[in-house]
């Protein structure tokens, strides 16, 4: 079989500096300082595990009193999270994505300038939480499908911005919409991070050109679960796995090419191990076709 790797399969700039700094952090602490993360530093399962045993602890209450140190994740946190730590004086690492604080700070202006704004994201995800906590109260709209679109009001001065993760086309799709209802031309930031892009665009590049596609990522990770959805509408053999132990022989049986791609939370040595598993069970398909031939 014929195994393509998307050349941009897993980690992003963002998720790699902020487990960097975890990293170097919990290497240099003494056993007796107490680092931590506000929820997963990022969306894998695996990575989390791995700091936990370098000491790198996941909390969610800040009040707890049970850290020294605070590592604040790629996604941001709320702005009154972060003047809350502030008030407290605890020592603080921030480790949010340049990308995320750009879009932080646009909302902070938009909001300023009387703007409402609608974010095009999950509302539940951390990201779209720590930069639509810039928006003044009451003055925002999360948007997640064609449902929320109808409820955006058209007769304010609107501001629009999409979490970094977004499907382009459908931030596309929610911009088109709007600028034709809206009363006033809004402002259209564009957020979408060039990584997402890039893997979203390779992925659907290779899902169509291969018979079996694996989108390897946290079952947690939006990003993953984008991709997934993307390479499923083109190839239907696409199956999202977060480990090579999920890999299934019986995928592969008619296939000649496979396509694997990752999410920004997937660290190579996971991705490598998928590789692997692939290659094995390609080994063994063609020495079962010798076989057959003798
Ligand atoms: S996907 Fe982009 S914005 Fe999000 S953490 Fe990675 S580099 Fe930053």
């Amino acid at each position: 079989m014929e195994i393509i790797v998307a050349p941009s399969a897993g980690f992003c700039f963002g998720v790699k500096r902020a487990v960097n700094m975890a990293l170097d952090a919990a290497e240099k602490f003494s056993p007796f300082e107490k680092l931590n993360t506000i929820g997963p530093i990022i969306h894998n399962p695996q990575v989390v595990k791995s700091l936990e045993e370098k000491g790198v602890f996941p909390i969610d209450d800040i009040d707890c009193g049970c850290f020294d140190t605070i590592l604040i994740r790629s996604h941001g946190i709320k702005a009154e999270v972060m003047e809350k730590l502030k008030s407290k004086g605890l020592k603080i690492l921030d480790a949010t994505c340049p990308f995320v604080k750009k879009a932080q700070n646009y909302i902070n202006e938009a909001a300023s300038k009387g703007y409402f704004i609608i974010m095009v994201g999950d509302k539940n995800h951390p990201e779209v939480q720590s930069v639509i906590s810039f928006a003044a109260k009451n003055r925002f709209l999360v948007v997640n499908n064609f449902g929320d679109i109808k409820k955006v009001p058209i007769s304010e001065k609107l501001a629009l911005i999409s979490q970094t993760t977004q499907d382009v086309n459908f931030y596309k799709l929610v911009i088109d919409y709007i600028k034709k209802q809206a009363k006033e031309i809004p402002v259209v930031f564009e957020t979408i991070c060039d990584a997402t892009m890039i893997k979203q665009e390779e992925a659907k590049i290779i899902a169509k050109g291969v018979d079996v596609m694996l989108v390897v990522g946290g079952y947690n990770s939006a990003n993953t679960n984008k991709l997934q959805n993307i390479c499923k509408e083109i190839q239907k053999n696409t199956y999202h796995i977060e480990t090579e132990d999920e890999v299934d022989s019986e995928w592969f049986i008619n296939a000649e090419k496979v396509g694997i791609t990752a999410g920004a939370s997937t660290p190579d040595w996971i991705i490598d191990r998928v590789l692997k598993k692939v290659r094995e069970i390609d080994e063994v398909k063609v020495k079962a076709k010798d076989k057959a031939k003798v």
